[in-house]
């Protein structure tokens, strides 16, 4: 069996092979010779983050997923940013995603398909013309074609590119005094830093880290990686609701791309952010512990207890998911008598009463699933 493997694409090896020799020979070189300051640091990190977050914040949450809506600035800013990583255009890197969204490790549509391997999910796809078939079929993204500030950025991908990757680390070196300097750290340091914790998102996030919500696709939640790519990380609870615009659902999860927006609706520049509810995601943390435990006891067939112990299992699942939609609805309904200010006195009170009661059967409920299911996960 014979098989060619498609031509290679020069430019896009050329590019990352010889911004990471700079960033890993010549920065350390300069920096032992010449050396770098605070501010050039400073400068480094607030070059990163503003493609990071371009990446996130726009790219994906915003324009990929539509998890919320945002105003003309913030959508020309992040357009910006998306040409300083060095990306492609919102356009592009929005249908490659949604594909890989709809077709998650299929090889033969999933533009990075994890079940290719790390190498092949990082980078491996962009070094040869494996999407030639489909690379200027953008169908999927019609909605997007709507958008004034992603077309004009499609149509002036390559001017923007180049204009801000040379331009803002040449600005910032004159100003500062040392232009080579900035070209390394701004400029080169910067793109490959952003490349890599951007490609991780592809490759280690699809191998390294825990399935709390589905494994019905290779996608980890990892919170290292979570700090590594501004909130990307929790990305098995991405893949399942994928329509929220939080990664990191918990306060304390690292996600700043959920903060940034959330912030942004605060001024008024972003709205509509869209969540998952709760009960759904609760359902699916629940299910997915059950299936892992039922798969778990079914290994041991042979003892006795073993029947057992799965009827045990189903019936706390089943008094577990019947509280949680206990609890939810009555969660709905009192927001909807709040929010219509239909609450007597009385009748609020006796509401109150029930409402507080099923959340405590349920975290009760919660409690005993746990203690179950914690002796064989
Ligand atoms: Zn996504
Ligand atoms: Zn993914």
């Amino acid at each position: 069996m014979t098989s060619t493997k498609p031509p290679v694409l020069w430019l896009n090896v050329a590019i990352f092979a010889l911004t990471f020799l700079v960033a890993v020979v010549a920065t350390p070189l300069y920096g032992y010779f010449v050396g770098f300051d605070g501010a050039q640091w400073l400068m480094l990190l607030i070059a990163f983050s503003f493609c990071g977050m371009s990446i996130t914040a726009g790219y994906h949450r915003l324009w990929s997923h539509k998890t919320y809506e945002a105003n003309a600035v913030v959508r020309f800013i992040f357009a910006i940013g998306g040409a300083f990583a060095l990306q492609n255009s919102i356009l592009h890197w929005s249908s490659d995603h949604r594909i890989h969204h709809r077709y998650v490790d299929n090889n033969d549509k999933d533009p990075y398909s994890a079940k290719m391997g790390f190498f092949y999910s990082h980078i491996g796809w962009m070094l040869r013309e494996y999407q030639a078939s489909r690379y200027s079929d953008y169908s999927n993204c019609r909605d997007l074609q709507k958008d004034k500030i992603v077309m004009w950025q499609h149509k002036f991908y390559v001017p923007l590119a180049i204009l801000t990757n040379i331009g803002i680390p040449l600005l910032f070196g004159f100003v500062h005094g040392d232009i080579w300097g900035a070209l390394l750290l701004v400029g080169v340091v910067r793109l490959v830093l952003s490349h890599h914790t951007t490609f991780f998102i592809n490759s280690l996030a699809h191998i390294w880290g825990s399935q709390p919500y589905t494994e019905k696709n290779t996608a980890r939640d990892n919170g290292l990686l979570a700090f590594l790519t501004f909130g990307e990380g929790y990305h098995n609870f991405h893949h399942i609701f994928e329509n929220d615009y939080r990664n990191g659902i918990r306060w304390w999860q690292f996600d700043p791309t959920k903060w940034l927006i959330k912030s942004l609706s605060w001024v008024g520049a972003t709205k509509n952010l869209r969540i998952s509810p709760e009960d759904r995601i609760e359902k699916a943390k629940a299910r997915m512990l059950h299936n892992r435990v039922q798969k778990k006891l079914m290994t041991n067939l042979a003892s006795q207890s073993t029947e057992l112990k799965l009827a045990r299992l189903d019936e706390e699942y089943e008094q577990l998911l019947q509280k949680i939609a206990d609890y939810y609805d009555a969660k709905k309904r009192l927001l909807e008598l709040k929010k219509k200010k239909l609450l007597k006195h009385y009748e609020s009170f006796e509401f109150l009463q029930q409402y507080k009661a099923m959340k405590q059967r349920l975290e009760e409920q919660q409690r005993s699933w746990h203690q179950l299911t914690a002796q064989y996960v």
